[in-house]
């Protein structure tokens, strides 16, 4: 089939690689003018090891993986260690990956096809579905006809709010803000540090390939422009505003300082159904589980898959085979969206006292593992 998918993340790269393998012909269109390939390390975790497989990727992950200074060290308002955590215990299981971001994006993309029909800035105008084909207009100023569009443009998909309906019928927010920066090389022997206060969580978190500053702040949902960087900075220094906990400004200056700071909602996508006539969503603008579930890469891995065998297993029955990767796809999408509920209170502590109970199940665990 001719098939356009919309959006080169990691679910957009994943399910085309899938959909080449499987003889499909298709274009892909990326709207920023390369791939993102800024941010944390990342998972990839449980069954999709095994669908990596499958791409022939596994070696290439396992030679690139990393191993994030396995423990950070919590610590309280005057800077006093509270606690050591081991990241082992995030794990599905000890085959789990964890891969820089520039690394997963650089293999996933290196399994396309070489003559694979790649725009950079460019997206989507125009849709209008019709009984046999979708009619497309691209910003380039071509148009064409495609047996099938996959939207895979995250969970502010502009295919979602252009075919399903606006955002806010589909994306919940979760009343919390993720902030991020790389902002320098790692410093070497230094463990990570995480501050827990009442209603946010920063740290100073070292991998093996830059330092990161970020964390999670619940909030009311801000009107801003997250794509402004004026405005996103503005926000985060009106969030810090006189707090001067920890080490809070100065890191929160370093973090503001950097080129590749990422502001977003905590957001879940929720849809009854993702598809309509020719056209289906995979990963976030499907079904974010939002970062705090660190599950969001296998599942853009995962939908890639089961779209692709799905469309096999239903030669010509467009409606069985997308009801077939639903199917499929929902329970990890259920298992990692109910997961985050755990992990907001976890992570972000509204109130003094929950902050003094997570030290506490903090030291316990530490305590344990001794
Ligand atoms: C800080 C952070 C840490 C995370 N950690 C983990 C982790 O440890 N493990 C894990 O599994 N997951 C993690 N995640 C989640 C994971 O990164 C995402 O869930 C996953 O990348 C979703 O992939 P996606 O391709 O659906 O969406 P995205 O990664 O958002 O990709 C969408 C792509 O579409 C493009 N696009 C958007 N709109 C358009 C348009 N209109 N036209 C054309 N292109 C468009 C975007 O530029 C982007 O390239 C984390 C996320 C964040 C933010």
């Amino acid at each position: 089939m001719k098939i356009l998918v919309i959006g080169a993340g990691v679910a957009g790269l994943s399910t085309t690689a899938h959909l080449q393998r499987a003889g499909h012909v298709v274009t892909l269109l990326e709207r920023a003018s390369e791939f993102r390939t800024s941010g944390s390390p990342i998972d990839v975790r449980g069954d999709t090891l095994d669908m990596v497989k499958a791409l022939g990727l596994y070696d290439q992950l396992k030679a690139d993986e990393i191993r994030t200074s396995a423990d950070s060290v919590f610590v309280d308002d005057d800077g006093e260690r509270v606690a050591v955590m081991s990241t082992h215990y995030l794990n599905d299981s000890d085959d789990d990956i964890e891969i820089a971001r520039p690394d997963l994006m650089r293999i996933l993309a290196g399994a396309l096809a070489p003559d694979t029909d790649l725009r950079f800035s460019t997206t989507v105008t125009a849709i209008a579905d019709g009984p046999d084909k979708v009619h497309v207009v691209l910003s380039d100023g071509t148009e064409d006809d495609y047996d099938v569009v996959v939207g895979a443009d995250g969970v502010h998909s502009l295919i979602r709010s252009l075919v399903f309906g606006p955002e806010p019928d589909y994306v919940r927010f979760l009343g919390a803000y993720i902030f991020l920066a790389p902002v320098g090389p790692p410093a070497d022997g230094q463990p990570s540090y995480l501050h827990l206060a009442p209603g946010r969580m920063l740290g100073l978190l070292q991998t093996p390939y830059t330092e990161l500053i970020g964390g999670y702040v619940r909030s009311p949902q801000l009107t801003i422009d997250y794509r402004d960087p004026a405005a996103v900075r503005e926000a985060i220094r009106g969030i810090f505003d006189g707090d001067e906990r920890w080490r809070t400004q100065e890191l929160v200056e370093r973090m503001l300082e950097s080129s590749g700071l990422y502001f977003d909602e905590c957001a879940q996508t929720y849809m009854d159904t993702w598809s309509k006539g020719h056209v289906v969503l995979v990963g976030d603008a499907a079904h974010c589980a939002s970062p705090l579930a660190g599950r969001g890469t296998s599942l853009g891995i995962s939908a890639g898959r089961f779209l692709t065998d799905a469309l096999a297993a239903h030669p010509g029955d467009l409606a069985a085979a997308f009801a077939e990767y639903e199917q499929r796809q929902r329970p990890y999408v259920e298992r990692a969206q109910a997961h985050v509920a755990g992990s907001i209170d976890r992570n972000i502590p509204a109130t003094a006292e929950a902050v003094e109970a997570q030290h506490e199940w903090l030291r316990q665990q530490e305590a344990s593992r001794v």
